[in-house]
């Protein structure tokens, strides 16, 4: 049986692409604000019901550099259920990430917990929107006024979620999408940060080429992360067919939801009221169910299925911060990272697949599954 990974990427056919790029050949200009990159930029806007946009060659660097951007000093407020770059990207602007527990519903910061971390120290939060679960926006926002601190959303998740029908990119004072090729959009690499704050715009923007304002001036010491053509060409292709691409994406968490919403043992996330979800990730938190996490992850990938322990370690274990922090002091994010698996989900994959995965999650006297764990186990 062919392997199922846990992420497929969406890709236009292929003479979609080739349309698309073939006057870059005629202009042979292929980065540096081209015409397929403002194209994209302006499409992007719309799409995310947003103001600005500033693309990016990645969304790690777009959220490093909107961090920069806002000369922020001390401390700042975040998650450790996240991916590697969030708490990466405030160690390396050289500040301080205080790791703030999530909640158990749906994983996001746990905003009854943010106040008591702040201190005279604090000058920004950043949350995650994780999974494409959007963090409670109105309780960070008040928070926000009120110590006077930056808001920038880690949205790499979200792609297209609205809130009560406004786009979630239009939420703190930033929003940082990512456009990997595993998000639920792509630009193979790719990533932006959108906003309200023409200012912040202007000055990222001169940020991410080299700090270069004239051609005999440069005001900061910026570095190199801007989307080139190619990038912005498969942008504008998949941009195209994202609509039925989380469309074919929900009734494959529809099917999950089928057949996983009522075991004993097992729980699943739904959207809160309001939210318009994308369909990311399908994350299933195993509690009490007959198999670990763990032991559902073995067992999937005798069958050559493949989820992934997302988000297992929590960042604030990663060994580079030696016995600075300690999990225990965001308890529900370390429970929730020993149970959680992501199970595989992209616009392609079959629903039959999805039943095959359901069953060998569900089957108890799954045999055949054991007698190779057995087997690996001996090895
Ligand atoms: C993917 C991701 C990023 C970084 O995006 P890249 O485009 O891969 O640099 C940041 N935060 C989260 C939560 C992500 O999943």
């Amino acid at each position: 049986m062919e392997p199922i990974q846990v992420t497929k990427s969406s890709m236009p056919d292929i003479q979609e692409y080739m349309e698309e790029i073939k006057d870059l050949w005629d202009s042979q200009w292929l980065t540096n604000n081209g015409v397929k990159h403002k194209k994209l930029e302006g499409q992007l806007s719309k799409y995310l019901d947003a103001e600005k946009a500033s693309l990016f060659t990645n969304g790690h660097l777009a959220l490093e550099y909107t961090i920069e951007a806002f000369n922020l000093t001390g401390e700042v407020i975040t998650t450790p259920f996240t991916f590697a770059s969030t708490t990466n990207a405030i160690i390396r602007n050289g500040l301080k990430p205080v790791f703030c527990d999530i909640n158990p519903y749906d994983y996001t910061i746990s905003t009854d917990s943010i106040e008591r971390l702040i201190t005279d120290q604090t000058t920004a939060i950043v949350p995650v929107h994780v999974y494409g679960n959007i963090c409670d926006v109105d309780e960070i926002e008040r928070i926000a006024k009120k110590y006077n601190l930056k808001v920038i959303y880690d949205a790499a998740h979200a792609f297209g979620v609205t809130v009560n029908g406004m786009g979630v990119a239009n939420c703190g004072d930033a929003s940082m999408f990512s456009f990997h090729a595993t998000k639920v959009f792509n630009t193979i690499e790719g990533g932006a940060i959108i906003t309200k704050n023409e200012e912040l715009v202007k000055k990222l923007n001169i940020l991410k080429n080299h700090g270069i304002t004239g051609p005999e001036s440069v005001e900061y010491a910026g570095g190199n992360a801007k989307m080139n053509e190619f990038q912005a060409a498969m942008g504008i292709c998949n941009l195209r067919n994202i609509d039925g691409d989380i469309q074919k994406r929900k009734a494959v968490v529809d099917r999950y939801f089928e057949r996983l919403g009522n075991v004993n043992g097992i729980r699943l996330c739904k959207p809160r009221l309001g939210v318009e979800s994308n369909y990311a990730y399908f994350p299933v938190v195993f509690d009490g169910f007959r198999f670990s996490r763990d032991e559902v992850f073995e067992r999937l990938k005798t069958k050559n299925i493949y989820s992934r322990k997302y988000f297992y370690p929590l960042t604030n274990s990663f060994e580079y911060h030696g016995d600075k922090y300690d999990i225990n002091k965001t308890p529900v994010a370390k429970d929730i990272a020993e149970r959680v698996l992501t199970l595989p989900l992209y616009a392609d994959l079959d629903l039959k697949d999805v039943d095959k995965i359901c069953d060998i999650i569900l089957n108890s006297d799954n045999t055949e599954c054991d007698a190779i764990l057995a087997l690996s186990r001996e090895e």
